[in-house]
C-alpha cells in the first residue's frame, strides 16, 4: 500500500545531508532543466494534476499559469510551511529527512514561474527543523546550487527562511503573505477574479511544501509517471499523517484511491489495544467528522470523500477511540479555534466564543437541549459571510460533531440533571 515518491529518501540514513542526496540523485537533473523552456516545466506540472498538499487541494499548474507575463516587478515564490492544523505533521518529516528534495522542488518552480526569490515561511515552533532546513541552504550555497548562477548556470536564485510568529491563521495564504511583509497576520479579501498572490505589491505564487517537494518527480520521470498512481481525478500521491489512538501513529505515502479502514489497519496497526474506532476526523481538525461506518466507506481521494460530505484537506486524520466523549472533543476543537480566530470578522469572532462559551456551560451542567440548536444557527451565522474559510471550516467541524453525535450531547445533560 505505501509508495515512495515524496518519501523515497526519508529510510535512508543521513538523508538529510548533501552528500547523501547527492547520491540519490537530487539535483542531478539540473542541466536538463536549464536546456528546456519555462512554459513546458509549468505544462509538465498541468498535465500531473499535482493539487497543493496544504489543504486546500487547488490544482499546481493553473495556479502559475496565473502569474503575469513580461511583467518588469519581481517574481516571488512563497512557500507555506506553516503546518498549524491539529493533526497535520507531514511537511516537518520533508524538512526532517529530505531539505535537499524541497530546495531542488524550489529551483524546479522558480525556474518555471521566472522568480529569483523563494521565501519558505515555517512554523516558528518548528526550531529544530527550521536548524535543519538552514543547514541545507547553507550546504546548497556553498556548493553553488543556489545563490547567483545555479550551478553554473545563468540563474540567480536565493532562499530564505521565514520563521512564524505561532499564529495558525498564518497558514492561510493572504495571512501568510501579511506576516511576511511584517504586517499582523490577518487574511486579506479575495478579489473576485483568479489571479496571483501580491507580495508587497509584487507579483507571487503560495505553494505548501509538500507540493513542492513533488515537483522534481514530475519534471525528471515525466507527467504519466506520477499520474500513474491515484485515479483518473485525484493523481498522484500525499503523505499522509494518521494521529490518535492507533497502534502506529506516524507519516505515510500512499497513492490516492486507498481505502480509509484499510490504511487504518494495514499501516496504522489497527486501534490501540482494548479500544474500538469511533470516529475520525480526516484532513486536519476542521475537515467534518466521519463515524466509524463512514470510515469503513471513505476512500482516500478528493471527489470520494467530498461525496460523503467531508474534504481530503491536508491529509492529517485523526483516529477517536470509543473511551472520548464527543463533547469533550468539540469542547477541545472549539476552544483552539476561538483562540486562533483573527478577529477581524464579527461571525468568526463572537461565533467562536459564543460556541465555546455554551459547550463549556454543557460540560459544567448548566446548559439546556437547546443550546444544540443554538449552536447549529451560530454555526449558520459563521458560513460564507467572512474574509477567509475559517469560520466556514470551524462551523463544518462543530456541526458534524453535534449533528452525528447528538445522542452523546443528550447524555450529557441527562448525566448533570
Ligand atoms: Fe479572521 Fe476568522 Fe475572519 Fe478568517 S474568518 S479573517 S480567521 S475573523
Amino acid at each position: 500500500m505505501l509508495v515512495k515518491v515524496v518519501s523515497k529518501n526519508f529510510d535512508i540514513q543521513d538523508s538529510h545531508t548533501l552528500k547523501v542526496a547527492l547520491e540519490c540523485g537530487t539535483y542531478d537533473s539540473l542541466d536538463k532543466l536549464f536546456a528546456t523552456c519555462p512554459d513546458d516545466i509549468t505544462e509538465e506540472v498541468v498535465k500531473s494534476g499535482l493539487r497543493g498538499k496544504g489543504g486546500g487541494g487547488a490544482a499546481c499548474g493553473p495556479k502559475w499559469k496565473m502569474m503575469p507575463k513580461d511583467d518588469p516587478r519581481p517574481a516571488y515564490l512563497i512557500v507555506n510551511g506553516d503546518e498549524s492544523e491539529p493533526g497535520t505533521f507531514k511537511d516537518r518529516q520533508i524538512f526532517q529527512y529530505d531539505p535537499h528534495l524541497l530546495i531542488e522542488g524550489i529551483i524546479y518552480s522558480c525556474y518555471a514561474i521566472n522568480s529569483h526569490d523563494a521565501y519558505i515561511y515555517i512554523r516558528g515552533e518548528y526550531e529544530w527543523f527550521i536548524n535543519r532546513l538552514n543547514k541545507a541552504i547553507d550546504e546548497a550555497y556553498e556548493a553553488g546550487i543556489i545563490g547567483e548562477s545555479v550551478k553554473g548556470h545563468d540563474f540567480r536564485i536565493d532562499i530564505t527562511v521565514h520563521r512564524g510568529g505561532g499564529a495558525y491563521i498564518c497558514g492561510e495564504k493572504s495571512a501568510l503573505i501579511e506576516s511576511l511583509e511584517g504586517k499582523r497576520g490577518h487574511p486579506r479579501l479575495k478579489p473576485h477574479q483568479k489571479e496571483c498572490e501580491w507580495f508587497f505589491d509584487n507579483p507571487a505564487t503560495v505553494n505548501n511544501v509538500e507540493t513542492i517537494a513533488t515537483v522534481p518527480f514530475i519534471v525528471k520521470n515525466g507527467y504519466e509517471a506520477y499520474t500513474a498512481y491515484g485515479t483518473a481525478k485525484s493523481p498522484g500521491t500525499m503523505l499522509f499523517a494518521m494521529s490518535g489512538a492507533v497502534k502506529n501513529p506516524g507519516v505515510y505515502e500512499l497513492a490516492f484511491g486507498n481505502k480509509m479502514i484499510d490504511f487504518l489497519n494495514e499501516v496504522g496497526g489497527g486501534m490501540k489495544e482494548g479500544k474500538k474506532l469511533k470516529a475520525l476526523i480526516p484532513g486536519g481538525s476542521s475537515c467534518p467528522i466521519l463515524t466509524a461506518d463512514e470510515v469503513n466507506e471513505a476512500v482516500l481521494d478528493y471527489e470520494s470523500m467530498w461525496d460523503i460530505g467531508s474534504t481530503l484537506g491536508t491529509g492529517g486524520m485523526i483516529v477517536i477511540d470509543d473511551s472520548q466523549n464527543m463533547v469533550d472533543v468539540a469542547k477541545n476543537l472549539i476552544e483552539f479555534y476561538h483562540h486562533e480566530s483573527c478577529g477581524q470578522c464579527t461571525p468568526c469572532r463572537e461565533g467562536t466564543s459564543w460556541i465555546d462559551k455554551m459547550l463549556a456551560d454543557i460540560l459544567e451542567g448548566s446548559g439546556k437541549v437547546e443550546d444544540l440548536d443554538t449552536i447549529l444557527e451560530v454555526c449558520e451565522t459563521m458560513n460564507g459571510k467572512t474574509v477567509c474559510v475559517f469560520a466556514p471550516a470551524v462551523k463544518d467541524i462543530i456541526k458534524s460533531i453535534v449533528i452525528k453525535f447528538r445522542h452523546e450531547f443528550i447524555a450529557e445533560f441527562n448525566k448533570n440533571n
